[in-house]
């Protein structure tokens, strides 16, 4: 939706096919953590998600004018408890990095540092309830949150009112192009354009054998409710996080279990991970209420970086796919790059290292079969 959204803001006639109802995939599934990769020595995928998530506020900004609908966007920051010696070591290695070369926080008035370590003491002041061991916490003042379901209305709506054909129900058979023109099969006949940019998730492979292979990751999550607010920043404990919202809300996530394939379920052991997990990183949510749990599959790229540019020997086929566990990060940035490769425009070294087949992306093809 944002490819389609962006693709019609600069002119192009875009129609937007969805075998099921648009924004029903992985991305319905997400938390909406927006926190920057905090890699020292970052490669270009580290640069991507940063550079996307710097673009977050102008977005969200552009995003709500466009769908003339409010969408939720905070930051306040993410925490991380310190578990040990190591673990203190590796925060002062990011926090150096992150002070010397992340830019300045554009929205903030007065000037904050993009990262700090905390005193057990100081992390406590900030978070009461968070369960802080004798080497403190790590706090990202750049990190920041979504709330996903406005964010996909408000795409939505913005497809509609920049003029996108939006059709639903109108699942991708195969794709063809022997007319010299990109055409999809869809049950009740073909739709042929000048371009086609493939973003079907984990569902890419089965549009044709010969895409690259997007592999299924299955995450679990769950929301809790308090009566109080308990904490006001997200909380990362290992693969555990919680993101908290004014209302009272906190989304917990998540796991990953690249071995479950296509299955969607609920197991009592992912449930049980999460629900401990959360009042382990904060004993107070040990009443909190779960309201509801769930399941997605974040669509996996091989070496788990996105693919983003033309396919090759498929003329005018793009594809923009295999965001993994940063999809909804990583969106704005993606979104300007493929306009880029779709209707013209500069494309960065660091770019052309997601194009399928380049070196950074080299063993993401499987033999081609057509
Ligand atoms: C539990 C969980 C938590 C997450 N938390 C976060 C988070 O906090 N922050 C973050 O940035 N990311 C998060 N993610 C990752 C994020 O959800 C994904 O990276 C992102 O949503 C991928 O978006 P997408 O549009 O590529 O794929 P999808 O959202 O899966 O969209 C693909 C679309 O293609 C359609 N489709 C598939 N096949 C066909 C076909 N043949 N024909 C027509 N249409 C087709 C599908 O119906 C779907 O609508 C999380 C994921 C999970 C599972």
């Amino acid at each position: 939706m944002t490819c389609a959204w962006r693709l019609a803001q600069r002119g192009a006639e875009v129609t937007l096919l969805d075998q099921g109802t648009l924004g029903s995939g992985a991305s319905m599934a997400a938390l909406g953590a927006l926190w920057p990769s905090s890699v020292p020595n970052p490669g270009p995928l580290q640069r991507l998600q940063r550079e996307s998530l710097w673009q977050y506020p102008e977005f969200i900004r552009e995003l709500s004018i466009a769908a003339d609908r409010t969408v939720n966007y905070l930051r306040r920051g993410k925490l991380e408890p310190i578990s040990s010696e190591k673990h203190l070591a590796q925060c002062r290695r990011e926090v150096e990095f992150a002070t010397h070369y992340w830019p300045p926080i554009p929205e903030s008035e007065e000037l904050q540092p993009a990262m700090q370590i905390l005193s057990p003491d100081d992390a406590l002041r900030l978070e009461p309830e968070a369960a802080v061991k004798e080497w403190g916490a790590v706090i990202c003042h750049r990190s920041a949150q979504v709330d996903v379901s406005d964010l996909l209305a408000a795409l939505r709506l913005a497809c509609k009112r920049s003029g996108v054909h939006i059709r639903e129900n109108a699942k991708a058979q195969d794709v063809a192009i022997d007319t010299g023109r990109p055409s999809v099969s869809l049950a009740n006949g073909r739709v042929e354009s000048d371009c086609l940019l493939i973003c079907a998730g984990h569902g890419v492979p089965s549009i044709s054998q010969a895409f690259p292979l997007i592999t299924p990751v299955k995450g679990q999550a769950l929301l809790m409710r308090s009566n109080r607010p308990v904490i006001g920043h997200i909380i990362k404990n290992g693969a555990l996080f919680l993101v908290p919202w004014p209302d009272g809300r906190i989304l917990v996530g998540s796991t990953t279990e690249p071995e479950a394939g296509f299955d969607v379920s609920n197991t009592a052991a992912g449930v049980a991970f999460l629900a401990h997990g959360a009042i382990e990183t904060c004993p107070a949510l040990a009443g909190a209420r779960i309201e509801s749990v769930w399941a997605g599959l974040r669509p996996t790229g091989p070496k788990r970086q996105p693919i983003l540019g033309p396919l090759p020997n498929w003329p005018r086929v793009f594809i923009c796919a295999g965001h993994f566990k940063v999809g909804i990060g990583m969106a704005p940035r993606s979104a300007d790059i493929m306009t880029r490769w779709l209707l013209g425009g500069d494309i960065t070294p660091d770019e052309h290292q997601f194009v399928p087949g380049s070196a950074g992306a080299a063993a993401t093809h499987r033999s081609k079969t057509k």
